[in-house]
C-alpha cells in the first residue's frame, strides 16, 4: 500500500495456517487479484487438521464429493467417506493447482501479531522473522492444539502417552495393554483400528457417544469416470448431498425433539453387534442425539465387543505410576496412554498471540467467551479476521462450505478498502458485535446442542455455545455475502498535524 515505510517486509494480507481455511483464503486473494500476500505455516507442509491427524483409521465423516472446494472439485474421490490421506493429498494438490507455493512460508509460526495504532499494520513476529500485514486472515482452525486433561499424576506414568493428532508411528502396539481416553469422533475411528493389534485395550468413556451407521463405500471406476467426463454429474452429486444435510438443519436447530426418530436407528446399531445387555447398558446415551456430535461407524460396536477390549464407563481421574484410576475407582495397569481428548476449542490458543487496538489481547477480550462480527472480525482488532471463527462451526454438514462464505467475505473485506483507498483500516463497532451476538444467541435457544441434555466442546466455560452456527448454510451464506460498512468504523492514520493523538475514524454509514 502507497505511502508505507517499515523496516520489515511488507505485505497487503498475511494468512496464518495451511490447512482449508488458510489454502482456500490464498485461492480466493488470487481470484480477488491479490497476488502480494504470504501463508505462514507453522510446520513443514501445507494440510492443517489433514496434516496432523494420521492416526489409524482418520477418515473425514463428511462425503468427500461435499468436504472439498466448489472451486477445486475432484472427480477422482475413491470413497464415499475419504481417508486422512487421500483428503491431505487433495490439499497438496490444489496448492499445486493454484500456484499457491510461492507465498508459502513453512517453518513460520507466527508467535505474536500486534496491532500498530499509528501506521495501521500489523507486526507479525514469526520463527522465521517478523513482517507487517495490512490484514490478517487468521485460518489457525478450531482443532488445530490438542487438548490432554490435567490428570493427577500423569508424570508419574513410565509407559508411553500421546495424543490421537499427534500419532507416535514409531511406537509398536503390537501385544500392549493400552488405553485410549474418550469416546469422541477420534476415539472412536482408533478404537477398532488398534484392538486388532493390541494385547488389551482398556477404554475410558467419560460419556456414551451416539453412533450411526457408516454408508461408507469405495466409488466405482464409473462413477468416477462420468465426473471426470460430465463434471455436473459431480456437480449434481454434490448439490444433492448439500440438500439433504440442508433440510435436517431445522431438526437440530428448532426442533430436537424430532431427532428422537434417529436414537432408534442409533440404537439398532448398537443392538447387532453388542449382545451383552450389562455393556449395552453402559454404552446407550441418556441424552437427545445430535447435542454432542453424532458419530459414524460400522466397526466401532463390534471391536467393542471383542475378548481383549474391556470398557470403563467412567473419566480417567487419576495416574499412580502405570496404573489409571477412573473416577469411579476401577484401576487398570496399562503400557501406554492414548488421549482421544479433543482440542483447545472454545479457548483457541492463537487468541493469546494477537495484541489489538488497546494492548489487550484477544483472549483478555474473550475471557468471558469469544464474540465476533459474522464469524469473522472482533471490537478491537482492525484489519484482523479469522476464519471459522466463533460460531460458524456446523454439527451436521460440511466446515467447507461455512469457509467459502467466509472467503467471500474476506474477498469483501479487502475490495472494500481498496475502495476506501490510501491507508486505511476497518474496525468491528462493539455495537454491531453486540447485536450479531445476541441474534446468534437468541437463535441458538432452542437448539439440540444448548438443550438436548449434554456437555461438548461447542459450549464454553460458562457453557454458552460459542462454535456452532444455529441456522443452514444458505443463511450463513447470505450474511456474509457482502461487508456491511456501517457495522465498521473506518480508521485513518493520524494527520502529521495531529500526529500525538493517535488515528482518527470516520463516520461511515449508521
Ligand atoms: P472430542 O470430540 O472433544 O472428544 C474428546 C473425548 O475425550 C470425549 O469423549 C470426552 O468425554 C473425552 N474425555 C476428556 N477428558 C476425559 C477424561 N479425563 N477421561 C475420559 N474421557 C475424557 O475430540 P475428538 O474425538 O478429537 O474430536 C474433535 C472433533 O474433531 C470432532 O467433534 C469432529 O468435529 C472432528 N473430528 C472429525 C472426525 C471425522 O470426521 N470422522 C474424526 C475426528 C475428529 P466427554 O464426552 O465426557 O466430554
Amino acid at each position: 500500500m502507497a505511502g508505507h515505510h517499515s523496516e520489515h517486509e511488507h505485505v497487503r494480507v498475511a494468512v496464518v495456517g495451511s490447512g482449508f481455511g488458510g489454502l482456500g483464503a490464498a485461492v480466493r486473494l488470487r481470484r480477488e487479484g491479490v497476488t502480494d500476500f504470504v501463508i505462514l505455516e507453522r510446520s513443514g507442509s501445507v494440510g492443517g487438521t489433514w496434516r496432523d491427524n494420521s492416526y489409524p483409521g482418520c477418515a473425514c465423516d463428511v462425503p468427500s464429493h461435499l468436504y472439498s472446494f466448489s472451486f477445486a472439485p475432484n472427480p477422482e474421490w475413491p470413497r464415499t467417506f475419504s481417508g486422512q490421506e487421500h483428503i491431505r493429498a487433495y490439499l497438496e494438490h490444489v496448492t499445486d493447482t493454484f500456484g499457491l507455493r510461492p507465498h508459502i512460508r513453512l517453518d513460520s509460526e507466527a508467535k505474536h501479531m500486534r496491532w500498530d495504532a499509528e501506521r495501521l499494520l500489523w507486526e507479525i513476529e514469526t520463527s522465521s522473522g517478523t513482517l507487517t500485514a495490512d490484514v490478517v486472515v487468521s485460518a489457525t482452525g478450531p482443532l488445530s492444539d490438542p487438548k490432554i486433561p490435567d490428570i493427577a499424576g500423569i508424570d508419574t506414568f513410565e509407559g508411553k502417552i500421546f495424543h490421537s493428532a499427534q500419532w507416535d508411528h514409531d511406537y509398536d502396539l503390537r501385544g500392549k495393554r493400552v488405553a485410549m481416553i474418550g469416546t469422541g469422533a477420534s476415539a472412536i475411528q482408533i478404537v477398532p483400528e488398534i484392538q486388532k493389534e493390541v494385547g488389551r485395550l482398556t477404554l475410558f468413556q467419560r460419556t456414551p457417544p451416539w453412533v450411526l451407521p457408516r454408508a461408507d463405500r469405495a466409488i466405482s471406476g464409473a462413477e468416477r469416470w462420468l465426473h471426470r467426463q460430465l463434471p455436473f454429474t459431480a456437480k449434481a452429486r454434490r448439490g444433492l448431498l448439500w440438500g439433504i444435510r440442508e433440510l435436517q438443519v431445522q431438526a437440530f436447530t428448532k426442533r430436537p425433539n424430532e431427532l428422537g426418530m434417529i436414537e432408534s436407528l442409533a440404537k439398532r446399531n448398537m443392538h447387532r453387534a453388542i449382545k451383552d445387555p450389562v455393556l449395552r447398558e453402559k454404552l446407550t446415551p441418556t441424552y437427545r442425539i445430535g447435542c454432542k456430535r453424532i458419530l459414524l461407524s460400522n466397526t466401532y460396536y463390534p471391536a467393542l465387543a471383542r475378548p481383549n477390549v474391556d470398557l470403563v464407563a467412567s473419566g480417567l481421574s487419576e495416574i499412580r505410576g502405570n496404573t489409571l484410576v477412573a473416577a469411579d475407582g476401577t484401576e487398570t495397569e496399562v503400557d501406554a496412554i492414548i488421549f482421544g481428548t479433543g482440542f483447545h476449542v472454545t479457548d483457541m490458543p492463537i487468541a493469546d498471540r494477537v495484541t489489538g487496538a488497546d494492548g489487550r489481547t484477544l483472549a483478555e477480550s474473550w475471557q468471558d467467551g469469544m464474540k465476533s462480527l459474522r464469524g469473522a472480525t472482533a471490537a478491537g482488532f482492525p484489519n484482523w479476521m479469522t476464519i471459522i471463527g466463533p460460531n460458524t462451526g456446523l454439527g451436521n454438514s460440511s466446515m467447507i462450505l461455512m469457509i467459502e462464505s467466509q472467503l467471500n467475505y474476506m474477498a469483501d473485506y479487502v475490495r472494500q478498502l481498496d475502495t476506501l483507498g490510501g491507508r486505511v483500516a476497518l474496525a468491528a463497532r462493539p455495537s454491531a458485535v453486540n447485536a450479531w451476538n445476541r441474534r446468534v444467541q437468541d437463535r441458538m435457544k432452542r437448539t439440540v446442542w444448548n438443550t438436548g441434555g449434554c456437555t461438548s466442546w461447542y459450549l464454553d466455560q460458562n457453557g454458552v455455545n460459542t462454535t456452532v452456527w444455529p441456522g443452514t448454510t444458505t443463511e450463513f451464506r447470505s450474511a456474509t455475502r457482502r461487508v456491511d460498512l456501517a457495522e465498521y468504523e473506518v480508521v485513518r492514520p493520524p494527520k502529521p498535524v495531529q500526529a500525538a493523538s493517535g488515528a482518527r475514524t470516520e463516520k461511515v454509514g449508521a
